[in-house]
């Protein structure tokens, strides 16, 4: 087995009885990256040097002894998380020279653990999309097969770790962004509880609903990772101060008397009939080893898709207001006064989706409008975390799909807005509530494309999803496939 192809727990192994450098895995890794970046297209911005210094400075961390989960390990990080001094492009063209001064406080904790950033990955502009098209470069390709998205937005960080172009990486998730790339590509992803992992330094996409967490080969490395970022943090104003878990030590301890929910509402016609069946074997196998099943119903569900993409676009509308050719990135040459400079920066820096949800947000809260639509849709996802609280008064977790397709055609939906946000249908409503979940890999397709469960759970219960998600990997079928690449 090539380095590359390791898990962190693995290599942490290896690197704790010094067999391996840490360099060793990163030019493993850069190698790697030189021969098929350029196909998948994963990456935005590679930062070899950078990663071969922090590879030597791990090193000699390891040889004084000091040595800590993620010490040596190649990580990618999506292009809206900020690294100092290295290009944060959000995948648009407005920020495709913007050069953070600052790290974002993920990046602040895992550079004390000694983790090697290997660049920044490829994402939907803005994290605004469900197939990582939406970026400035161009479509991620889905690993499994290259005709296929990769899901998103964090689309090249899942397709990094899936086609082993770092060790794991960092997602971001609004309403969905790192559980349905993980489900496309067949790697694990978690979007943890609104507030356990710190939004300092993440670009603002949705403020009350982005989330940073893993996207990883396994459960066990997600749980390493998780557990690495996760805690308090002063500078970001919605991060909760709460004791964590330790998931590594618990991660086996199994699913003896979990009670398992079975919202109705998620199965549904047209979700795709491999996918209801990946879902329903995984249900069941949780079954046959020691859960309770459970029906339950989250009744608001169907007002998921409309309640997100009013509450999205309007905090996005605001959060985008900075871009104004003044304090960031890029600045049209092609005006004489201060109004059409703002407006075609703008106009020359958007792409059409990040302009379509602008527009939608300033509707929705524009004078006239804001009871109608943002005032409403906040009532609502009032009524859909009742309906959580109300399920989860009943079981432990909820099991449900993750995308009610497997991986689609790269162009399929690009050109039809309304049926791209339906594919989000299973994810918002999580998200709209500020509950964690995970993707785990389950099934696969009759066309060879890999299908994830989705886990539901009460807030900052990470460590059940991560147990349950344990389990179902050792009966899940993706593991015995591996993708081409
Ligand atoms: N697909 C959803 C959207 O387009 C979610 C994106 C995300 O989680 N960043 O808004």
């Amino acid at each position: 087995m090539e380095l590359f192809e390791h898990t962190i727990s693995q290599l942490h192994e290896q690197l704790k009885k010094r067999q391996i450098s840490s360099l060793d895995i990163t030019e493993s890794l850069l190698k790697r990256i030189d021969q098929l970046d350029g196909i998948l297209h994963t990456y935005i911005t590679i930062t070899p040097e950078g990663a071969r210094k922090q590879a030597k400075e791990a090193d000699q961390r390891v040889g004084t002894g000091q040595i800590s989960p993620l010490t040596g390990i190649p990580l990618a990080v999506k292009d809206n998380i900020s690294i100092v001094n290295t290009p944060t492009t959000c995948g648009s063209r407005i920020l495709k020279n913007y050069i953070p001064p600052y790290d974002a406080t993920v990046i602040q904790i895992l550079r004390k653990e000694g983790a090697v950033f290997l660049g920044k990955t490829n994402m939907d502009e803005f994290a605004m999309g469900s197939s990582t098209e939406n970026s400035f470069i161009g479509p991620t390709r889905n690993p499994w097969n290259r005709d296929y998205v990769a899901g998103g937005s964090s689309g090249g960080s899942a397709t990094a770790v899936t086609a082993s172009l770092c060790i794991a990486a960092l997602g971001s998730d609004t309403g969905g962004s790192i559980r349905q790339p993980a489900s496309h590509c067949g790697v694990v992803g978690l979007k943890p509880t609104y507030g356990l992992v710190s939004r300092f330094g993440l670009v603002a996409f949705a403020s009350s609903l982005d989330q940073i967490g893993p996207i990883t080969k396994d459960v066990r490395d997600c749980a390493m990772l998780l557990q690495a970022i996760c805690g308090f943090d002063q500078h970001d104003s919605t991060s909760i101060n709460t004791s964590v878990p330790h998931y590594m030590a618990n991660l086996n301890k199994g699913i003896k008397g979990l009670k398992v929910g079975i919202p109705k509402e998620y199965f549904i016609e047209g979700t795709d009939k491999e996918v209801i069946e990946t879902v329903e074997s995984a249900i069941a196998s949780l079954g046959s080893q020691g859960a309770e099943l459970i029906h339950v119903s989250l009744p608001h569900t169907e007002y998921a898709i409309a309640t997100y993409y009013i509450i999205a676009p309007s905090e996005a509308s605001s959060n985008l207001a900075r871009y104004d050719g003044v304090r960031y990135g890029l600045r049209s040459e092609d005006t004489d006064d201060l109004e059409s400079m703002y407006t075609m920066t703008r106009a020359q820096g958007f792409g059409p989706e990040v302009m379509r949800r602008i527009m939608l947000g300033t509707y929705a809260l524009s004078k006239g409008y804001y009871d109608a639509f943002f005032k409403k849709a906040s009532q609502v996802r009032t009524l859909m975390i009742n309906d959580f609280r109300q399920a989860f008064s009943k079981c432990h977790v909820l099991v449900t799909p993750v995308a009610p397709t497997p991986a689609f055609k790269i162009g399929e939906k690009i050109d039809d807005p309304l049926t791209m946000y339906l594919s989000d249908i299973f994810t918002v409503s999580p998200s709209l509530a500020g509950i964690p979940c995970i993707s785990v890999p389950y099934g696969m397709s009759s066309n060879g494309l890999p299908i994830g469960v989705q886990i539901m759970g009460n807030y900052f219960d990470e460590l059940t999803l991560i147990q349950a998600a344990n389990v179902l990997e050792k009966t899940s079928d993706t593991s015995h496939h591996r993708p081409p690449f």
